[in-house]
């Protein structure tokens, strides 16, 4: 097998990939306070010309730079062979350095409570860790057998702010960004500890559906009865957004769910589940799935509609005789492929306006969104890259038709019109956007084996 050599070479250099990993580690980047920013971009820029990229840029954004590097083959890379666009982010959460066993930004290794060893500093797994497994991949492979693909790396830094200029960011240098197959390496693998490969990612719609009435609060016997309350207004508005069946009520709103294929259906039998494990964890007798329909089917294939909040009148002990003059509900689609934000604000902009009561003012507010993105099973990338999680790993990954949760591959995939897989490198308890976030080293290890497999398999494999 060709990885031999720069497997020996990553282990040969475990200690000083560590030190390198922990210097990035201790420098801040909060992109929410912008504290450290400009340091870390320098700090990034510099690391990826010392592991062997050719290009490397620093690109100003409305909002916080990013890096954009480029590493071109050593030899003449293979005719069939892919080129690929890697992701990640140097911006990390705010930590409180006062709940954290360690100082967050003074990275320490420590065994965590199951004996694993673990690297803690905020960013370890949440992203850092997980691009420069990239960078020793890079490194391993110049020093070696050659790195045998092009390869683009994208790191921005406003992931943990909403990626509020990342399309920016692709639209604007889309050529140069332009490659075969996207591919991210964020979050955590599966919660029993095999690596998995996401085919992609469910939207969201997140939107405030706000109901006023009177211009005050007003006793209820004085006035309930004639004086419309908008509490009811919006209940019975979120009420008419399902139907009997508990589907989701708006028109046309299934019309663009793209339906499962066979093989999509055999991706989604194969994922180990324990349905009862999971009803047992949450003290859940019966879940909401309907007959037939799978659990992971729901969670990862179907979209959702969740009520986040409801506010309106008096919550707090005792009686108030109110009748509220303004009410508010929180609500979060969760979207599936081939659905469009957009439109689905429109349908429920026209619903809500249709429904809304008599002498009750109701608004429909656009709070966030992200379009879903699903890469087909059948796509040519998709065994090269399970063939390399089993070689990093030494472990069979799990393939999964989406993430039940939003992240922007869509942003590769729509601008570029590319497969876009997620293949996540930190421990399932990374403790990320928490106290005490970690990766495990063999975890890290892994992804950087993973990474040198991922460009050599890709480098073979064929577009047909
Ligand atoms: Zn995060």
């Amino acid at each position: 097998m060709t990885t031999t050599e720069p497997f020996t070479y990553l282990e040969r250099r475990d200690d000083t990939f560590l030190d390198d990993l922990r210097s990035l580690l201790a420098q801040p980047s909060i992109s929410a306070t912008g504290d450290g920013i400009d340091d870390c971009v320098t700090l990034v820029r510099e690391s990826c010309l010392e592991y062997g990229f050719d290009v490397v840029d620093i690109v100003e954004t409305p909002g916080q730079p990013a890096v954009v590097a480029h590493a071109s083959p050593d030899d003449e890379p293979h005719a069939d062979g892919l080129s690929v666009l890697l992701y990640g982010h140097y911006d990390v959460q705010p930590a409180t350095a006062s709940e954290w066993a360690s100082p967050p930004f003074e990275p320490t290794v420590r065994d965590g409570p199951d004996g694993r060893t673990r690297l803690y500093a905020r960013g370890a797994g949440d992203n850092k860790g997980q691009w420069f497994a990239h960078l020793c991949a890079i490194r391993a492979l110049r020093e070696t057998t050659g790195v045998p693909i092009d390869v683009t790396l994208i790191i921005e830094g406003e992931e943990e702010s909403g990626s509020k200029h990342l399309e920016w960011l692709v639209r604007e240098r889309r050529d140069e960004l332009d490659a075969d197959v996207a591919f991210v390496a964020d979050g955590p693998i599966d919660a029993s500890g095999r690596p998995h490969v996401l085919l992609g990612s469910r939207g969201l719609l997140y939107v405030d559906i706000e109901a006023t009435g009177a211009n005050r609060d007003l006793h209820s016997g004085n006035f309930g009865g004639p004086v419309p309350n908008p509490a009811t207004a919006i209940v019975e508005l979120i009420a008419s957004l399902r139907d009997e069946d508990g589907q989701i009520a708006l028109e046309s709103f299934y019309d663009d769910v793209r339906p499962l294929t066979d093989r999509d259906r055999d991706v989604l039998e194969s994922i180990p589940l324990d349905e009862d494990g999971v009803k047992a964890d949450l003290g859940l007798s019966t879940l909401a799935t309907d007959p037939g329909e799978e659990y992971l089917e729901r969670l990862l294939t179907r979209p959702n509609l969740n009520v986040a909040g409801l506010d309106a009148g008096y919550d707090g002990d005792g009686m108030k005789t109110v009748l509220p003059s303004h009410a508010r509900a929180k609500i979060d689609f969760r979207l599936v492929a081939d659905q469009d934000p957009d439109d689905v604000f429109e349908l429920l902009s026209r619903h809500v306006e249709a429904r809304a009561p008599a002498g009750i003012d109701v608004t429909v507010e656009r709070v966030a969104a992200m379009a879903p993105q699903r890469t087909a099973v059948e796509s040519p990338v998709v065994e090269p890259v399970m063939q390399a999680v089993q070689e990093g790993w030494g472990e069979d990954p799990i393939l999964k038709p989406s993430l039940g949760g939003s992240v922007p591959t869509y942003v590769f995939a729509d601008n570029l019109e590319i497969p876009c897989l997620v293949v996540p490198y930190a421990n399932a308890d990374e403790n990320n956007h928490a106290p005490d976030e970690n990766i495990e080293l063999s975890c890290f290890r892994a992804g950087a084996r993973t990474t040198v497999s991922m460009l050599e398999e890709l480098s073979k494999a064929d577009l047909e």
